[in-house]
């Protein structure tokens, strides 16, 4: 064991004791609910790129478990690899967290309307806690449970060389640890030559042994034992003497007095170094609840949604596209909990997540399953609701269409009823608020092509100068008054006096002697009016338009 003067010499002197943090930072004292007390959880992306969907995931269970239980949920951002940054990240987390309400109850993002930082155990930037993760470097060097390594990166490769030969696991551990027991000469030696050092843990475990631990998830879970003295104090050559995620996690989990870590499965082989960490730091050891990542269908296989090739694991694919905030919330509970994706989508916003409810095969992300699910969502929405969507999300992302909502108010409230006020079965044509353009850009003069070429495709192949001739009778005998069946029959009367047959029965006799049915005489108003083959209701949609507009475009096309 190292001399403490030696040890304190290589830290600040301003270091606080570990008595004073933990006299900062005291237990909380949570009510919680039914006698239980309330779960700390938290979540803490690393701004080394964006908070992809894996994340918001990630988060929004942290989140549901403290907050149905009373608790509180912490938002850490776990900035330690600062050479691996990505500028913008912060901003992104805040973005992303805001649009999906992902609001911590404590945190240093400006995130919501809350003010920020806020929260009595903060900083909430690892790099602002450097003195913090000092202190107990410095305190396990004292007790003898950590020491500094100068050993260089030629010296590492060269010991798992010389373990791979003898066919032994490769590490930093036992008789392979040159500094594990270096003399304090040695060591004063190294700090003369300037050479710079690395913080490691002095590992009690055994090479070989077993280690296991009770997961919330997933149960008892066995698995080999840490006996690496992994490094727990980044090198004195940068800037900023900052921990690895290891050490940092014990600290900062235990500062923070969080009870429940909700992590990604990625990191359940590191559980063995956490537990020992968090007993040679004195500190109660932290619940875990390893969440198995989300997946794709691809082919025939299952694998995990990827960054880098799958556009539906970035948080901007889900914002770009428009899906309402509460439709993807209740997709993402049906994928963590799947028996919440059986029951209405309020009754499941409003149901706790359950640990016992969660599978431990990693969930399908579905982007059609989950555009069935927006698009139902948004069918039981009043249509002022649905106006409010399409605009809030057009304001960042298609300017035109909040222009056009604004200049057309009573259009769009009269648009967006069409077949969805007073039906059974309200139209599911928007999945997404980006669909309005699509689905809805029709009814506004500003964003619909007028259709003038009598022979576009739309028209079925169509002789041209029937197509013509119909649009041109129908705007020079259109009347627009009149209940539906009344307004339709003057489309039959249209197609009679063209010679079109009645039905497909009676043109299927005699296809020669038409040029074709009632159905393809209609299709020629649609088009005209709509632009598209399928549409609404098209009396419904002369409503919303008037009369003057129907024989507007009508004569568009008649030429
Ligand atoms: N910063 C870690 C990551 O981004 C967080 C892991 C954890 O939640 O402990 O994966």
């Amino acid at each position: 064991m190292l001399d403490r003067a030696l040890v304190d010499g290589l830290f600040p002197d301003d270091l606080p004791e570990p008595a004073e943090l933990e006299e900062r930072y005291p237990p909380r004292d949570l009510g919680g609910r039914d006698g239980q007390p309330g779960l700390v959880t938290r979540f803490g992306p690393s701004p080394t790129g964006f908070v992809h969907v894996g994340g918001l995931y990630t988060a929004m269970v942290s989140r549901d478990l403290a907050h149905s239980t009373g608790g509180v949920y912490v938002l850490r951002i776990e900035d330690t690899d600062q050479s691996r940054e990505v500028a913008g990240a912060d901003e992104q987390f805040r973005r992303a967290f805001e649009a999906f309400d992902l609001v911590p109850d404590e945190g240093d993002l400006e995130i919501g309307a809350l003010p920020a930082p806020r929260g009595d155990y903060g900083p909430y930037h690892q790099s602002a806690r450097a003195a913090i993760y000092q202190t107990y470097v410095r305190e396990l060097m004292r007790q003898g449970k950590a020491y500094p390594d100068f050993a260089t990166k030629d010296e590492l490769a060269a010991i798992s060389d010389a373990q791979r030969t003898l066919k032994l696991p490769t590490g930093y551990y036992g008789r392979w640890a040159p500094w594990r027991d270096a003399s304090e000469d040695d060591v004063r030696a190294a700090l003369d030559e300037g050479k710079p050092w690395v913080a490691r843990f002095r590992s009690d475990g055994v090479v070989g042994e077993r280690f296991a631990f009770s997961d919330r998830l997933r149960g008892r879970v066995e698995m080999e034992d840490n006996h690496n003295d992994v490094v727990i104090l980044k090198s004195s050559d940068n800037p900023v003497r900052l921990p690895t995620y290891h050490f940092a996690h014990a600290v900062d989990d235990h500062l923070m007095r969080t009870t429940l870590v909700v992590r990604t499965e990625e990191w359940l082989s590191s559980v063995p170094v956490h537990r020992q960490l968090f007993a040679a730091l004195g500190f109660e050891p932290v619940d875990y609840a390893h969440l198995a990542p989300l997946m794709k269908q691809e082919g025939g296989s299952k694998r995990k949604l990827s960054k880098r090739k799958d556009a539906e694991a970035s948080v901007d694919f889900y914002l770009e596209a428009g899906y309402p905030v509460p439709a993807v919330q209740y997709y993402l509970r049906g994928l963590a909990n799947p028996r919440l994706a059986e029951v209405p989508l309020p009754e499941a916003l409003a149901t706790p997540l359950r640990l016992d409810e969660f599978g431990l095969a990693g969930p399908l992300v579905d982007t059609v399953k989950l555009s069935d699910i927006s698009a139902d969502h948004i069918a039981t929405l009043p249509g002022p609701d649905v106006l409010a969507g399409v605009r809030a999300w057009a304001a960042e992302y298609d300017p035109e269409v909040v222009k056009v909502l604004d200049a057309n108010p009573e259009l769009a409230a009269a648009a967006i009823d069409v077949e969805r006020v007073g039906v059974e079965n309200p139209r599911k044509d928007l999945a997404k608020w980006s669909d309005f353009r699509e689905a809805y850009g029709f009814f506004f003069p500003e964003l619909f092509t007028d259709v003038t070429d009598p022979a576009d495709e739309r028209f079925g192949g169509l002789d041209p100068a029937l197509v013509r001739a119909v649009a041109a009778d129908l705007a020079d005998t259109y009347v627009h008054e009149g209940d539906q069946p009344t307004w339709f029959q003057q489309i039959r009367d249209l197609a009679n006096r063209h010679g079109f047959a009645p039905n497909p029965k009676t043109y299927k006799k005699d296809p020669d002697a038409y040029p074709g049915m009632l159905r393809d005489a209609a299709n020629v108003a649609r088009v005209a009016i709509t632009g598209a083959q399928r549409s609404p209701d098209l009396y419904e949609v002369t409503r919303a338009l008037g009369a003057d507009e129907v024989v507007r475009r009508l004569r568009a096309l008649a030429g």
